[in-house]
């Protein structure tokens, strides 16, 4: 699937010949392939039916971007989230633990976790907040921010206070945080940070919404040292 037409909405899909497989390379077999073109999946193959679809894939077939160095170009691949299962290995991977054609992960739940599920996990890494430590996810409710809530709460064992419309109270919730602060009923996100976390501030704020205002204000809540 290529962008034919840079600036609009348009692909085209373009057959090439599979390339050989250089030494320590596999071949990925993707998955969007199975929906796109309306194919029925194989039978053993009835769990890979999604792929990921980021909004930046939009952005780059429309060119929304300028401040891209360079628009892009027609023919370039579309989509950077691709799921699939690898179907062959190159030399050198023979013996290796690459499973082939393993579906371990179903697609429809490795989808979402390739693009905002990795963009939640490398945030919560770089802030390096020990367990039982506080944190503030700012955009708790949208694509990253519900992945980064259920990652701190779930897997990295630490107290979330989640921020968000009053709309997306019951989603963020769901996802294992302690404190939800709704926009429309908070005066000041920062006092009310600094009330729940003992006048101590938070360890760490993740900043998931484009709001230029959330940056301002998550320096205010840390507390010494905090990131
Ligand atoms: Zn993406």
């Amino acid at each position: 699937m290529v962008y034919d037409q840079p600036g609009k909405v348009s692909i085209k899909r373009v057959s090439i010949e599979t390339p050989e497989l250089g030494a320590g390379q596999v071949l990925v077999r993707l998955l969007v392939y199975v929906v796109m073109m309306g194919s029925v999946p194989l039978a053993d193959t009835s769990d890979r039916t999604h792929t990921g679809v980021c909004y930046s894939d939009h952005g780059l077939m429309t060119n929304a971007w300028a401040r891209y160095p360079r628009p892009t170009l027609a023919g370039q691949i579309g989509g950077h989230e691709g799921v699939g299962y690898v179907v062959r290995l190159g030399t050198g991977l023979e013996g290796s633990s690459i499973m082939l054609g393993t579906h371990e992960v179903q697609s429809h739940l490795a989808a979402p976790l390739l693009c905002a599920g990795l963009s939640a996990y490398s945030a919560l890494k770089k802030a390096r907040v020990c367990p039982g430590g506080w944190v503030v996810v700012f955009g708790a409710g949208g694509g990253v921010g519900h992945l980064v809530c259920q990652m701190a709460a779930r897997v990295f064992s630490l107290r979330v206070i989640g921020i968000d419309f009053k709309e997306k109270e019951t989603l963020v919730r769901s996802c294992g945080v302690e404190t939800y602060l709704a926009l429309e009923e908070t005066e000041s996100l920062v006092k009310s940070v600094k009330t729940e976390t003992n006048e101590l501030g938070a360890a760490a704020a993740l900043v998931c919404t484009g709001e230029d205002s959330a940056y301002s204000q998550a320096l205010g809540m840390l507390r010494f040292n905090g990131s």
